[in-house]
């Protein structure tokens, strides 16, 4: 059993990739885990994951995309874990498109489900965490939010603005003791990775000078630290982890 600091962590899209080992890094470090997938399924592999390595916590089913959702597990977490200390925003999706064949409904869908899910989720945990005075909020942005990327102007514009949001809450809430930093992955080795073209793979790894993907458990130790004493003097920041691929 991992030694219990008393504070919950919610992390969104735990089920797999940079949001599991963001919630298996926090568990490690003393943190109750609320893990959160789309499925049953999902939220039954979260906590079996949890129970193996000892961590305090569950797994929920939770659509970000929905107000909704997001009401009914704040309820289920008053009614039991209690409210979170740390949210970790990771939950994310692409809808790919050069931007004249775009639809309106990859437009929103990728909008809604990676920025209005920050409105939703944030303003849900911060009264607890004003009253706690003490928070910890971390937004997976992306690089290509700050460089663009052909055929994702739906996905750039949803973590530009991931970044933005992160800028203003930390300077909303910083008074009551609560950090609020994003985190921009590179090219990290996940689901949403794992089926570009070998071509595509090629040219992007001639990009990045360390000449290789990140892995999911580089962005969770970036993630574990800005949760930690370590990181409490830092809010309002993007820190990127993309092996060199960007530097601004
Ligand atoms: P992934 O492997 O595709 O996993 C996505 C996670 O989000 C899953 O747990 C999924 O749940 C959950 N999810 C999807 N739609 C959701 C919704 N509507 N409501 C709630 N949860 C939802 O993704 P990843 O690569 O780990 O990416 C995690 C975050 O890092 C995202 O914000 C992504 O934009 C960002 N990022 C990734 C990379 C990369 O190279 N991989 C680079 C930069 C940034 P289910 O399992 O139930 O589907």
């Amino acid at each position: 059993m991992q030694q219990s600091n008393g504070k919950l962590a919610l992390v969104t899209g735990a089920s797999r990739g940079i949001g599991k080992a963001i919630a298996l890094a926090l568990g490690e470090q003393g943190f109750a885990v609320a893990g959160t997938a789309t499925s049953k399924a999902g939220a039954e592999g979260i906590a079996t994951k949890l129970a193996e390595r000892g961590i305090s916590g569950a797994g929920f089913c939770l659509d970000v995309g929905s107000d909704e959702s997001v009401a009914a597990l704040m309820q289920e977490l008053q009614a039991g874990l209690g409210a979170p200390a740390v949210l970790v925003n990771n939950a994310g999706i692409t809808r790919d498109n050069l931007l004249l064949r775009m639809k309106e409904h990859e437009w929103n869908e990728v909008i809604n489900v990676n920025l209005n899910s920050m409105f939703r989720l944030s303003r849900a945990c911060l009264k607890a965490m004003i009253r706690a005075r003490w928070g910890r909020i971390i937004n997976i942005s992306s690089v290509v939010g700050s460089s663009g990327n052909p055929g994702q102007s739906n996905y750039c514009a949803a973590k530009a603005g991931v970044e933005g949001f992160t800028r203003s809450l930390a300077r909303e809430v910083g008074a009551r003791g609560i950090t609020v930093n994003a985190v921009a992955p590179g090219f990290i080795e996940t689901d949403m990775t794992r089926d570009l073209p070998e071509k595509q793979v090629h040219d992007m790894l001639e990009q990045i000078p360390l000449r290789r993907l990140g892995q999911a458990e580089e962005v969770a130790a970036v993630a574990r630290f800005l949760a930690s004493a370590g990181g409490a003097y830092i809010t309002g920041e993007t820190v990127h982890v993309n092996g060199g691929m960007y530097l601004g």
